[in-house]
């Protein structure tokens, strides 16, 4: 059984209280790995350690930091084929899934925020007689906290920009997921990222993760994960007057009018729904389609999705893997059945499926409801899970109202040919991110987050290197000549 450490000041560590967590296989059922039960003591070393690196790496120059982050995307190059078996082993996500998305993803934050902090500049402001200039200076000791649904991907998300501008980090993976995180230590020390810039803190969210929240050394919290988490650290943070990015839940609509391209809505949708087992926050889980094209559409998805294969992750053939923890699988099928009781109609899966020879493993297949309006639950609370509702709708006005009817505002998919009403809706619908005629199809220099419950503050991009520096100005007046 694999024992994962700590990492701290450079150095791999068991916890200070010697306990560990299960970590399970969700294909399986099975616990496959232990991972640190770290709690004050551990987070108290790793800030200790991280405001001692401060200093000197925040000194040390843009050049030489990309070097360091552009040797660590190397590396995980180098291990791709390793941490997507880990990724996948850990979190249930197919294989072919890791190997395409996740791990290419992870390498890419650390080579993208490499090149942007060479490309970093700041404002000037002439007056007459005086200069202002902008100082981006590094916040100091930052702390990150990450979710599962995308273990690697989000933790380098936050991590890769956050060492590029000059801090030191304190990272709380999911207790969840932490294989790649693990993994990613081993890398830092491999591509000799200095002592103490990047601390692991691995263990639980309300032990690590709220004791990172409060410390007094941590200036900033970048944090991903549910709204009822982010509402916390809000609430602990806030008052400390840190620094705070949140991005948290979704419950995004996918809005398909009549005359959108039909072929590559039927198969971008069939992603947008089930991709990960629907664990994505950027899924649109409530479908609204235009009434003339409903029950057509209706047909085709159907047809489609009971087509869609749920198996072990390692099957390339398997579409869907299995849900990340039996606490998720059974608040997922929980949802279904409160879908039932408010008088949905389920179209089409609905239920566990139990794999040949994978049979205590945690699989769902993907799932259709209709017959729900938009205020009940099933629609407004977020499942993340393989299920998507779909409504009809008559008009323009009419799904806008519908679509915003949400206390989420992460991300919207339209589907429509017509420009001019595509730039309406992008411009009215409540998101942080409008994807038309696509989804999922991300640039790292674009802002990203949520509006509403869905977040606070963005990320990506130059949106990243500001939130991860703090800018001072500098006024110098001339001397009459
Ligand atoms: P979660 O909120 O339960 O946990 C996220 C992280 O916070 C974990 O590392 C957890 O240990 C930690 N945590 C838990 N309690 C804490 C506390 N009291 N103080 C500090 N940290 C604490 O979320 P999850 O179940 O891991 O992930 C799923 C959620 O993440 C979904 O709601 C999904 O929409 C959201 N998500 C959002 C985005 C986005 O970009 N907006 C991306 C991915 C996932």
């Amino acid at each position: 059984m694999k024992l994962l450490q700590n990492f701290i000041g450079g150095e791999l560590c068991a916890p200070v209280s010697s306990a560990y967590l299960d970590v399970y296989n969700p294909a399986s059922g099975q616990v496959y790995a232990k991972v640190p039960d770290s709690d004050k003591r551990d987070v108290d070393a790793a800030c200790a350690a991280a405001e001692k690196a401060f200093p000197q790496w925040a000194a040390t120059s843009v050049d030489e930091r990309s070097r360091i982050l552009s040797r660590i995307a190397d590396l995980i190059e180098a291990r791709h084929e390793e941490l997507a078996q880990a990724e996948s082993l850990d979190n249930g996500k197919p294989l072919w899934l890791a190997r395409k998305v996740d791990i290419p993803r992870a390498s890419s934050n650390f080579r993208f925020f490499s090149h942007a902090i060479t490309q970093f500049a700041s404002a000037a402001h002439e007056m007459t007689d005086a200069i202002n200039y902008t100082l981006r200076q590094p916040l100091g000791v930052v702390g990150t906290i990450s979710p599962w649904n995308l273990p690697l991907y989000l933790f380098t998300w936050k991590v890769a920009p956050a060492i590029a501008a000059g801090n030191t980090v304190i990272a709380k993976p999911s207790e969840v997921t932490p294989m790649t995180a693990y993994l990613l230590s081993e890398i830092c020390r491999e591509a000799r990222l200095p002592p103490g810039v990047l601390n692991i803190v691995h263990g639980e969210g309300p032990k690590v993760g709220s004791e990172l929240t409060k410390h007094p050394l941590v200036k900033a919290i970048s944090f991903t994960g549910s709204t009822r988490v982010g509402r916390e650290i809000a609430t602990v943070a806030a008052p400390m007057f840190k620094k705070i990015s949140l991005e948290m839940g979704g419950k995004n609509p996918n809005i398909i009018f009549a005359d959108c391209n039909y072929g590559k809505m039927l198969d971008t949708t069939l992603r947008s729904s089930f991709a990960n087992q629907g664990q994505i926050c950027l899924c649109g889980s409530r479908i609204f389609v235009e009434a003339s094209i409903y029950k057509q559409f209706k047909a085709d998805f159907v047809t489609r999705t009971k087509a869609v294969k749920v198996g072990p992750p390692t099957d390339p053939e398997s579409k869907l893997g299995a849900i990340v923890s039996r606490a998720h699988y059974e608040k997922i099928l929980s949802h279904i059945e409160l879908a039932k009781e408010e008088g949905g109609i389920i179209l089409c899966g609905g239920e566990a499926v139990f794999p040949n020879g994978y049979e205590r493993g945690w699989y769902i297949s993907p799932t259709i409801i209709e017959g729900l309006d938009v205020d009940c639950r099933t629609n407004q609370e977020e499942i993340f899970g393989p299920v998507v509702t779909i409504m009809p709708f008559e008009n323009e006005s009419q799904v806008l109202t519908l679509a915003n009817s949400s206390e989420y505002g992460l991300s919207c998919t339209l589907w429509t040919e017509n420009l001019s009403r595509a730039k309406r809706m992008a411009r009215n619908i409540h998101a942080g991110i409008v994807w038309i005629n696509t989804w999922l199809l991300r640039d790292l220099r674009t802002p990203f987050g949520g509006v509403k419950n869905s977040g606070v503050g963005r990320e990506g991009g130059f949106e990243a290197l500001r939130f991860f520096t703090e800018p001072k100005n500098v006024c110098i007046q001339f001397e009459n000549s």
